[in-house]
């Protein structure tokens, strides 16, 4: 409570904007997402990594728009290359050369990926990923793992994180729609396995086989903190894909080019036939992008036959506009380096050490993960390895965490404890220095 007091005490400007845009826009955000109690944060303007809100408070950003941006805010070479983009045109619903600008460094960086496509958002991207797929295996039925987050499509709205007292038991999940507005007939097509548990997904391609067009799973489950993949998980899920002529789809939204310059499926070593992206490969600007090989992505409509398209359909005004290509293309080309991903892991490693002595000393209930640029601390000391495990985690403690540390001036990750943290290229060591400091103090004063 003295915590909360606090916060409101430091932002009377962001209260007042939220009861005023409250007014004109829902719950005065765009994305539920962002709403939170008491109110959000409401930013002035970000630079670098900080986050300068409307009551002059100077946030230290380990949130990074959910890790979006791996670059930092204004990265000054990522501004440059827009600012003389704008100058050629924003938008052209035609080719250019901005096309292969960003295409080539993504199909450099996947093995998986021989051709790719752009879209506007990681929603998108594994929408159109998943149709594609389904006009490949000319089947209709998704696996996916109870409890992962895949966008704000109807179907991945199906048990992305579902109550316990609602979803049935672990090996029979009830399929729930959360949020009003999704047709009942779309949980048909989802089929719910367990992350890290192929025995899962291999009972559901047991029963279900010939009907299943993909396995959709993120690589890394970033919507439990950082749930790793076991060993022989991602491997299994290939052999299986392969036995039952499926589509292995990797949602590489959140792990793509933060967990290593070719994503989740460089990290861990398994290679899947689709990859849906976005987030970090835009530095920032909003894409998405499905690439996978050449036969598969062939099956994407050419033209239209007498307006019905010839393949998978993947239409969008905004698709591929060319100050979103330019940012892709500098982010990945000239930003995201191999010295800049052993700068982040390095500031990560750094940053878990000093989190890992606080809370040792604190004698607190917690663990702390690392992959990449991407960390998570959870408050319990049951291992996280299936959405099941996640009601261990304690989140009233990890709320009074992040309210705690965002008053000590550093924003840990994004406002709720299945995210995670992002280290950018832009962080110094004095800055991880400060975030550790800052939750030692918590450590003292609250816990
Ligand atoms: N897939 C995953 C794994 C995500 O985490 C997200 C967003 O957080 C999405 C898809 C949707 O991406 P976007 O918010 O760009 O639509």
């Amino acid at each position: 409570a003295r915590e909360y007091e606090r916060y409101r005490d430091r932002t009377p400007n962001s209260a007042e904007m939220a009861e005023e845009l409250r007014e004109v826009v829902p719950a005065g955000v765009c994305s539920t997402f962002r709403a939170y109690e008491p109110y959000p944060i409401h930013a002035d303007r970000a630079a670098g990594t900080t986050i300068y809100d409307v009551d002059g408070n100077e946030l230290l950003d380990f949130a990074l728009n959910n890790g979006t941006q791996l670059v930092g805010h204004t990265h000054p070479e990522l501004d440059d290359a827009v600012v003389e983009q704008i100058d050629r045109g924003t938008l052209y619903t035609r080719p250019s050369d901005r096309l292969e600008f960003a295409a080539q460094p993504l199909i450099d960086r996947w093995d998986a990926i021989e051709q790719v496509r752009f879209t506007n958002s990681g929603t998108e991207a594994v929408m159109h990923a998943t149709r594609l797929a389904r006009a490949y295996t000319g089947r209709e039925k998704v696996i996916r793992m109870e409890g992962a987050y895949h966008g704000a499509h109807d179907p991945a709205l199906v048990s992305k994180m579902p109550p316990l007292e609602q979803a049935g038991p672990a090996d029979d999940p009830r399929r729930v729609r959360e949020s009003q507005g999704v047709p009942e007939s779309v949980p048909e097509d989802v089929l719910l396995a367990q992350y890290n548990d192929a025995e899962s997904v291999e009972a559901l391609l047991r029963e279900h086989g010939p009907e299943v067009a993909a396995i959709l799973v993120e690589p890394a489950c970033l919507n439990l903190g950082l749930a790793e993949p076991e060993d022989g998980f991602l491997e299994r899920l290939r052999e299986l894909a392969d036995e039952y002529n499926v589509v292995l789809l990797f949602d590489e939204v959140k792990t793509g080019v933060k967990l290593a310059p070719g994503g989740g499926a460089e990290y861990y070593g398994v290679e899947p036939d689709i990859v849906a992206l976005a987030k970090a490969i835009g530095g920032g600007y909003p894409v998405g992008a499905f690439g996978g090989r050449r036969e598969i992505m062939e099956r994407i409509a050419a033209d239209l036959d007498d307006g019905v398209a010839t393949g998978a359909a993947h239409y969008g005004t905004y698709n591929g506009n060319p100050l979103v290509l330019c940012a892709v293309g500098v982010t990945l080309r000239e930003i995201l380096t191999e010295d800049a991903y052993d700068h982040v892991s390095d500031l990560n490693e750094r940053l878990a050490a000093g989190y890992r002595d606080v809370i040792e000393d604190a004698g607190l209930e917690a663990q702390v993960k690392t992959a990449g640029s991407q960390g998570a601390v959870h408050f319990t000391d049951e291992p996280i390895r299936t959405f099941r495990d996640w009601q261990h985690v304690d989140e009233e403690f990890h709320e009074a965490y992040w309210i705690g540390m965002v008053n000590r001036d550093v924003v840990p990750h994004p406002h709720d404890a299945s995210q995670q943290w992002t280290i950018s290229v832009q962080h110094t060591a004095e800055e991880i220095d400060a975030h550790v400091e800052a939750f030692a103090d918590l450590a003292t004063h609250l816990f």
